[in-house]
């Protein structure tokens, strides 16, 4: 007789055959807490694990939206409202054209035990459109988000489901929907995180996910007694998160040598500067402009759709999207000697090169510890939205850093109990898994 486990990943593939992002994700955390399962019958006598790998909920809709020459366009709305054991559905909003159902449901998943790490009472969810809003004017940009609210705000609510930002979804597009939200439902709550400071956003919002992204590492350099200090670092992405994991990482002392964005990589063996970081912002947040256009300002080299992988390091930092580290970019890293691999962006490791460096026993910070930092601090946004409150920088970023340091402290001891020591992944997926388990059976068959 097959496994429980094995009986459900194979259950998974006949429901959800054209998915392989959400089978992918499904398999990995589901062989990584067999010893919890072994060892604690109660998961299998309530059918825990079929359970937790179906959503609550999904839904899809219609975004019709006209362009600024009056052409009328439709794209596709999500959500996936993947678990609420633990609090209201949370996740971010992804608007880019690879979104689809399969990458939607591994995100939700993935999200729902990364929010059970944060220890915050967050459930699971994510949500967006194959909308692209690259070359889009800021009125096509409002006319689409206004228009994706008109479906979605009927589905959220600030204890229902609070979504967030993600990749093509900043504080521009925040600000437009939560308007649309606001003057339908005519109450001003909150409702969606990442909002602008001076309207309910929190401080330190922007910069949580990349500044948690380093502290994750800075607590897995420290089993090894190093520290970030003159490392050689590579980053890909140039967006929110690697914007700021490359901000705490110069602060912290990193040499940071790359970045890149879909069309190539940027490398600079001088390092890229405060000041040249700066301009990287403003290049990408105001102008939306190429991270190639690095090359006509400072001097470096310009790998047109390359990846950084194959150049020397100590540290990686992949901060841009899903399995853009594959099991030969893996060995790459390896080869040129990188100890340290940390996950800012959602599995940007493929399955085999995760299992690669789990092999190696380099440092390996999961996804959904690694980056959990910025669903923290959106965590923060909501107490003080219903405290009607605000907190300093200082005391977000403090407790931003406790958060990280907690869940560092966890998934280790969590993978020392289960005799997976050093294994983060093991002991993010266990930590997480039993948080959430265990709260499905305590509410019941619901
Ligand atoms: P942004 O949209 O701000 O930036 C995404 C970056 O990744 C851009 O530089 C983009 O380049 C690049 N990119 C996107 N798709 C590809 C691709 N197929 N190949 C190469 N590069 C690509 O998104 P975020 O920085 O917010 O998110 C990055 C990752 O971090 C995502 O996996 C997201 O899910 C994850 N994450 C984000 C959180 C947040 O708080 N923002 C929280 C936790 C996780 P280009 O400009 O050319 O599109």
């Amino acid at each position: 007789m097959l496994s429980y486990i094995k009986q459900i990943i194979q259950l998974a593939k006949q429901k959800n055959p054209h998915q392989p992002e959400f089978l992918q994700t499904v398999k990995e955390i589901l062989e990584s807490i067999k010893p919890v399962i072994n060892q604690n019958s109660k998961y299998f006598k309530a059918n825990i694990l079929e359970r937790i790998i179906e959503p609550e909920r999904q839904i899809i809709f219609r975004v019709p939206w006209s362009d600024d020459k009056g052409n009328i366009k439709v794209n596709r709305g999500f959500r996936v409202q993947f678990n609420s054991a633990l609090g209201p559905y949370k996740g971010g909003l992804r608007f880019h054209p690879s979104v689809n159902l399969s990458i939607l449901k591994f995100l939700a998943f993935e999200q729902t035990f990364k929010n059970a790490l944060t220890g915050l009472p967050l459930g699971g969810a994510k949500g967006g459109s194959d909308f692209d809003p690259k070359g889009k004017s800021d009125l096509e940009i409002m006319r689409f988000c206004q228009s994706f609210m008109l479906e979605l705000f009927r589905h959220i609510g600030s204890d229902t489901d609070v979504p967030a930002g993600d990749i093509g979804v900043g504080g521009r597009e925040i600000g437009y929907l939560f308007g649309q939200y606001k003057r339908i439902q005519n109450n001003f709550t909150g409702v969606l995180t990442g909002k602008a400071v001076n309207w309910g956003g929190s401080l330190m919002r922007p910069e949580a996910t990349g500044y948690g992204s380093v502290y994750f590492a800075q607590e897995m350099l420290k089993t090894i007694n190093k520290s970030l200090e003159q490392k050689i670092c590579i980053v890909s992405g140039s967006g929110n998160v690697a914007q700021h994991t490359v901000e705490k990482l110069i602060e912290l002392g990193a040499k940071v040598i790359t970045m890149s964005d879909s069309h190539g990589t940027i490398f600079d063996k001088h390092g890229i500067s405060k000041e040249k970081l700066l301009w990287i912002k403003e290049l990408k947040n105001i102008h939306r402009g190429r991270i190639k256009d690095y090359t006509e300002k400072f001097k470096a080299e310009y790998f047109e759709n390359k990846k950084p992988w194959n150049i020397p390091c100590d540290c990686a930092f992949p901060s841009a999207t899903q399995n853009e580290i594959s099991i030969k970019d893996a060995k790459n890293l390896l080869k040129n000697k990188c100890y340290l691999v940390n996950e800012g962006a959602n599995m940007p490791c493929d399955s085999e090169a995760v299992k690669l460096f789990l092999e190696k026993k380099i440092l390996f910070g999961p996804a959904k510890a690694a980056n959990a930092g910025g669903v923290a601090v959106s965590g923060m946004e909501m107490s003080q939205n219903s405290m009607r409150l605000k907190w300093t920088a200082k005391e977000v970023d403090k407790k931003l850093k406790e958060i990280m340091i907690a869940i560092h402290k966890n998934c280790l001891a969590t993978a020392e109990q289960y005799n997976a020591k050093g294994n983060l992944v093991a002991g993010a997926n266990i930590a997480g898994f039993k948080k959430v388990a265990d709260a499905m059976i305590e509410q019941g068959i619901v």
